[in-house]
């Protein structure tokens, strides 16, 4: 098979899966338990904080499990949202956010009756503009900003830095979701001060169902919004995922060691420039959003490239699938690909969903997957044409 939907999931590295395996057996005891075998799961739980501490330079964050982003983003903005409207006395809270938000982020927000949205514009390319955020931050009503740094449908790259600088200069929390940066990125935490960060452990070659929330030190500790007992510094009850939190840690090493040693992101970004150049040799006219960095001072995820087909994507993508190729289509997996509302934000048409595909590349993917998905493209493509003109006769 050649699998190219990574911004979806990624496969578990094999060593991954071993490490799951091992510390299910070896740490089996609950790390609350005060007897020895407890307290082993207890080190080896924070082990692993310690080496994600150090791995993305947060010595001055703190980190609660979670089970994945979507987690991570609902326990920031209910807690922020909850405290700002304990301390300010004031009934509403404004969030300022953008229109290339998960799921997670913006119906979170709009299930929250205190939370009045201000959405900013975006860039044809999918950017915020930094002269409208500091103008939004104005409002005293603004509670928090929230932010994904890079956008999983397309692959635009927000300047985190000075957003979260505009934050600090308005006294407002900075919330970011970087759940597509981790494991493709060299990331300092302690440089970016954002004030509550978003980790999965899925999309970095991780197990499913883990993640982390990345709190300042700096300031209160966010307030739990779920109730339960006092495990995670008190801020997200239950029994923790050892063997989870285990294989999180080593697939962010091995993402770490790949970046450092084997220029895994170069790699990834020349197998994608060979994807585009070989579907613009099988597709005429052809447009790419996403997949060229540094463009125009355009910076996106290198591993990520949106194509607008002059096919319906998911026809295409089923004729892929039917070859063993994967990609996503539209809005991808988390809107089930029917719509979206990042592609609608920079102007694309209801038509233009519908024939977008995406291709987003992972450590796992070598040569011979573009030969693979170029070769299948053709003959894909070569079907849906015959279909088309059977209707038409
Ligand atoms: N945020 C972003 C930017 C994502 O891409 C995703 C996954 N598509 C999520 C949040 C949700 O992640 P999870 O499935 O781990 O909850």
């Amino acid at each position: 098979t050649t699998y190219l939907d990574n911004n979806a999931t990624t496969p578990c590295f094999d060593q991954v899966i071993s490490c799951v395996a091992n510390s299910t057996r070896a740490f089996y005891a609950n790390p609350s338990s005060m007897h020895k075998a407890g307290q082993r799961s207890r080190a080896e739980l924070e082990r692993c904080r310690s080496v994600m501490r150090n791995l993305v330079k947060a010595s001055n964050y703190g980190i609660v499990f979670t089970s994945g982003a979507t987690e991570s983003n609902n326990l920031a903005i209910r807690s922020i949202i909850t405290d700002y409207i304990t301390a300010s006395g004031k009934l509403n809270a404004t969030v300022i956010t953008t229109p290339m938000e998960h799921p997670s982020v913006y119906e979170t927000l709009k299930s929250l009756p205190a939370v009045r949205v201000h959405m900013l514009s975006v860039s044809p390319i999918g950017l915020l503009d930094l002269d409208e955020l500091n103008d939004a931050l104005k409002d005293e009503t603004v509670a928090m900003v929230c932010v994904t740094m890079a956008n999983s449908e397309i692959g635009t790259i927000q300047d985190v830095a000075s957003i979260a600088q505009a934050c600090r200069a308005a006294y407002v929390h900075c919330h970011l979701d970087m759940t597509q940066v981790f494991g493709r990125y060299n990331v300092s935490l302690n440089q970016l001060r954002a004030d509550t960060v978003t980790m999965s452990a899925h999309k970095f070659h991780g197990p499913k169902g883990v993640g982390a929330l990345f709190y300042t030190l700096t300031r209160p500790p966010p307030t739990p919004c779920t109730t339960g007992g006092k495990q995670e510094q008190g801020l997200r009850g239950g029994t923790e995922n050892v063997p989870g939190v285990a294989g999180m840690a080593l697939a962010l090493q091995l993402c770490a060691d790949g970046l450092a040693r084997d220029g895994a992101a170069e790699r990834m970004t020349r197998l994608l420039q060979g994807i585009k150049v070989g579907i613009q040799g099988i597709v005429p006219d052809v447009v790419f959003r996403g997949g060229v960095p540094d463009v125009d001072g355009y910076h996106g995820l290198y591993q990520t490239v949106s194509v607008v087909l002059p096919a319906r994507a998911s026809q295409l993508a089923a004729e892929l699938s039917n070859l063993n190729v994967f990609v996503g289509v539209g809005g991808c997996a988390c809107s089930k690909g029917q719509h979206s509302m990042t592609l609608e934000a920079i102007g694309a048409s209801q038509e233009e969903m519908w024939r977008t595909m995406r291709i987003s590349l992972g450590f796992m993917n070598t040569d011979r997957d573009v030969g693979r998905f170029l070769k299948c493209m053709r003959v894909a493509m070569a079907r849906i044409e015959h279909v088309e003109t059977h209707r038409l006769e």
